[in-house]
Parts: structure tokens; sequence; C-alpha cells
């Protein structure tokens, strides 16, 4: 019999390549630079590779070992004890990114553990975040979460458009803070009409950012159910859990 972890490295490698070969495959359909998990943040433009982030929320840290093993650096949390706990115990070199709603007096506690946040959504989380990323000696990549579904209930997170620009200025002003772009979540992410719809929208939301804020090109969006739609839009980030993972217990 195989050694469990073995076995659940194959499962975690197999997914990796499928979901490597969409990553890839959008990026072509969409006429984009490569695909894959080569991405980094280079210059910005949607020439760049896609940057595959493998969300691990839920998962044990061995599974973080096993990621790492299979060469993934990008790994993303959305619970600061969680996250915290799981980044103290894995291998150099992991990129940690903050993807659940932040809670201010859990900032200085992120932001020890978190190299990027993708879902800053209002002014109040600025300063802090960067009080925090001066008191630790760190530049924190930080992404605007935006709204892009006005009947969602305010727990879901993001900044309504029409703020994304006022909040843009003051995170591009902020010492330890370097404005990334955007992110958002689909409003339905089981439909691909409807996430397409608004990925069209969060490209439009971008190019206006981009106008005024030249680097701020980072894109970050798609999930296991639609990365195609996202990279069809201009992602250069993509987040997926389930598909590299498994499917989670519903507890979120
Ligand atoms: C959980 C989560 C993901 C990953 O979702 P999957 O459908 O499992 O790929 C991506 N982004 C955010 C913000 C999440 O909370």
């Amino acid at each position: 019999m195989l050694h469990p972890d073995f076995s659940r490295a194959t499962a975690i490698a197999e997914n990796l390549s499928r979901a490597e070969l969409r990553i890839s495959q959008a990026c072509r359909t969409s006429g984009r630079g490569n695909g894959g998990n080569g991405g980094n943040c280079g210059n910005g433009g949607y020439a760049d590779p896609v940057t595959l982030i493998v969300v691990t929320k839920t998962y044990p840290e061995s599974d973080v070992e096993i990621l790492h093993g299979l060469g993934v650096r990008n790994v993303g949390e959305n619970r600061d004890q969680e996250a915290r706990a799981k980044a103290s115990l894995s291998p150099e070199g992991m990129i940690w990114h903050m993807i659940g709603q932040i809670q201010r007096n859990k900032i200085n506690s992120i932001v020890a553990w978190a190299d990027f946040v993708h879902t800053c959504d209002r002014m109040e989380l600025v300063t802090p975040l960067s009080r925090a990323a001066l008191n630790h000696s760190k530049e924190l990549g930080v992404f605007i979460q935006v709204n892009l579904d006005p009947a969602a209930p305010a727990n879901r997170g993001g900044v309504q458009p029409s703020e994304m620009l006022p909040l843009a200025a003051q995170i591009a002003a902020a010492p330890g803070l370097t404005l990334m772009g955007l992110m958002a979540v689909a409003p339905h992410p089981s439909t691909a009409i409807a996430a397409a719809g608004a990925f069209e929208r969060l490209a439009g939301l971008s190019s206006a950012l981009v106008a005024e804020y030249p680097h701020a090109t980072y894109l970050s969006a798609g999930m296991s159910d639609d990365l195609e739609e996202a990279i069809a839009h201009g992602a250069t980030h993509v987040r997926l859990g389930s598909a590299i993972l498994g499917e989670r217990p519903v507890v979120e």
C-alpha cells in the first residue's frame, strides 16, 4: 500500500498540472502570453503570464509542503490565525497572499505573514496596513477589492466602484504599501455568463485605475470555476483552491 502522503502528493500533482493546462489554454485562447505557474510580478500589462495562487485555506500545512515540492510558491489564505500558524511552519520562500476579509484589529498579525493583501476595501484599513508594513519592515503589495454585485450583502466585501479611485489615492500615498491593482470575486461563481459580465466590468475598472496609476496593472480574479472567463478579461492572478486541493467542507 502507498504511504498516504505519497498518494496525497500524487493527487495534488495531477490536479496542479490539470490547472496549469487550463491556465495556459485560457491564455492562448485569449491571445495572451504563456500561462502556467511561472508567472511573476513583472512589468505589468496583459501580456504578462498569469500567477497561480493556490488557496490552502482549511488544508493542513503538510499540503503547503507538498505544493512547495511541486514548485508552487504563491499560496492564499483567508483567516489570520490559521495562516499565521501555517506560515510559521512552512518552507522558506513561499509567498503568502491574504484573500479574506480584513479586520482592523488583526492587521498587525496579518502583515507579519502576508506579502500581499487582495482585500483592501475601505479607507480605514490603509493607515493601519501602512503602519504594520513599516513595523514589519516590508513592502506590502495591496490589491483593492471591488464589489461587482451591487445586490450583494455588504459582508461579501469590496469597495463600490465609485469609491475605487479615492481608495487608490490613499494606498498609493501610503509608505510601505505598493498599489498592485484590483481584486474581485465574481457574483455567481457557478454561472459562466454572470462571471463573464462581471469580469468585463472589472476590466473596465482596471483600465480606469491604470489611467491614473500606470503601475497598478494587476488583476486578481478567477477561481476554480471561472478562471477561463477571468483570464479572458485580463486576470494576472488566479486564486485556485478546490481545483487543486479538493472540495472543502462548507464552513465559509
Ligand atoms: C476560497 C477562495 C478562493 C478559492 O476558491 P475555489 O473555488 O476553491 O477555487 C478564491 N478566492 C477567494 C477570495 C476565496 O475566499
